[in-house]
């Protein structure tokens, strides 16, 4: 395990050069006053993953606590639906908190206390992210802000409440739309007032640097594991790896691990809402075009005054209108590709896994779930298809009976 989390940095992939750039995406862009708070984590984060205590304490913790390694799962009545390649599903879904956010939140918490912080302070979309650092901070006794839209607020309830019990401050933002966007102003101003005292922690591999290669390498830990179990348990490596795409972190953890395998494709998976031809979706990579947003350079949607647009997927942790600078690095150059697959599908994908196999997966991984079952069917049964189940649908039952009535 040491080695494995040594090893992540070595790619030119995922380790940027000093102006935080990957290729022509990425950089550390914005507040003349926060250049200084991340010059100082970007230190903090690269001594500490050299440190045998940091790294046997993320050991622990992962294996104690998450409950890692995460299995693989061969999805047999899954494969034998589609009629083609065998899927193959890592189970992140089984990790403590339900989805793969707790790996970089308990990295991410821990590097707070080591760098003296005693508050971490975060904004949430849906509450996946204020769930999972909230768990962290509980666990580390550490000060957690989450700043969260009113109207997030009132749709994501057991979120909310999941955080108040953990012992979070909630901050409601009402200004604008009183969504992700608003919250993600509102959490960086409380962060530039008290930046002595607290880190803000990223939810996905977005943002200026060091944030995308950090939240990347506590990701990491997915695609190394996964590459090891894979071939033990079926002696060869993949065809394809498939992991849903909203900022890119669990995607950019799956991938990480087989960046060095030429014979493996792999593939990104954006939602494509309610069809590409229409304004209702969240496709970054497919329909964006190369622009600024939150602090850094990537693909991004933009509405007809240039700035990012509203966006819309069926699986809020999905409608982001950026992604990770990593995954437009590796679209440049040819090394992973993007895909989109729309609301519809992803519900099928959410029913056929719940049916077949007795899992219900996050509409987020319904995503990478529903290009498999795509896919599968014109591959050989020799072939494998190995799809990272980034988290559990236990938050999207009530959402999906109302779209589906049994
Ligand atoms: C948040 C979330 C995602 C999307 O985030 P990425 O950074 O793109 O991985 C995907 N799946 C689940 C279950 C999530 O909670």
């Amino acid at each position: 395990m040491i080695q494995i989390i040594n090893s992540y940095g070595l790619h030119p992939t995922t380790q940027p050069d000093a102006d935080g750039l990957y290729g022509e995406f990425g950089g550390k862009i914005g507040h003349p006053q926060l250049a200084k708070a991340l010059a100082e984590l970007e230190v903090g984060f690269h001594e500490i993953i050299k440190n045998d205590d940091f790294i046997s304490e993320m050991k622990r913790l992962r294996e104690t606590y998450v409950g890692r390694p995460s299995p693989i799962y061969h999805a047999k009545r899954l494969s034998e639906h589609c009629g083609g390649a065998q899927i193959y599903l890592k189970r992140e879904d089984l990790n403590h908190t339900g989805a793969h956010k707790i790996n970089h939140c308990l990295g991410e918490v821990l590097l707070a206390k080591k760098l003296g912080k005693t508050k971490v302070i975060a904004e949430t979309g849906a509450g996946q992210h204020g769930v999972a650092l909230a768990t962290a901070a509980a666990l580390m006794d550490v000060e957690c802000e989450i700043h969260m839209g009113v109207v997030d607020i009132k749709k994501e309830h057991p979120n909310v409440s999941r955080m108040k019990i953990l012992g979070a401050k909630l901050v409601p933002v009402s200004e604008g739309a009183g969504t992700l966007k608003e919250a993600v102003d509102s959490a960086f101003v409380a962060y530039l007032n008290d930046i002595e005292n607290s880190m803000f922690a990223i939810g996905s591999v977005v943002g200026p640097a060091p944030y995308p290669e950090m939240v990347g390498y506590f990701q990491s830990v997915i695609g190394h594991e996964a590459r090891e179990q894979f071939l033990a348990t079926t002696g060869s490596l993949p065809n394809k790896v498939v992991a849903c795409v909203g900022g890119g972190s669990n995607a950019m953890g799956m991938f990480s691990g087989f960046l060095d395998d030429e014979t493996v494709e792999k593939i990104g998976v954006e939602p494509a809402g309610e069809g590409l031809d229409t304004p209702n979706h969240a496709a970054t990579m497919t329909k964006g075009v190369k622009g600024e947003i939150q602090g850094f350079k990537c693909y991004v949607l933009l509405d007809d005054e240039g700035q990012p647009a509203q966006v819309h997927s069926i699986a809020s942790g999905l409608d982001y209108p950026g992604v990770g600078p990593q995954h437009s690095y590796l679209k440049d150059s040819q090394l992973a590709t993007y895909e989109a697959v729309t609301d519809e599908e992803c519900l099928d994908a959410f029913m056929a896994l719940s049916r077949l196999e007795g899992i219900i997966p996050a509409l987020e991984s319904s995503h990478a779930v529903a290009y498999a079952m795509k896919v599968a069917k014109d591959m050989s049964p020799q072939d494998t298809i190995l799809v990272n189940l980034s988290g559990r649908g236990d938050k999207d039952i009530d959402y999906v009976l109302e779209k589906i009535k049994l």
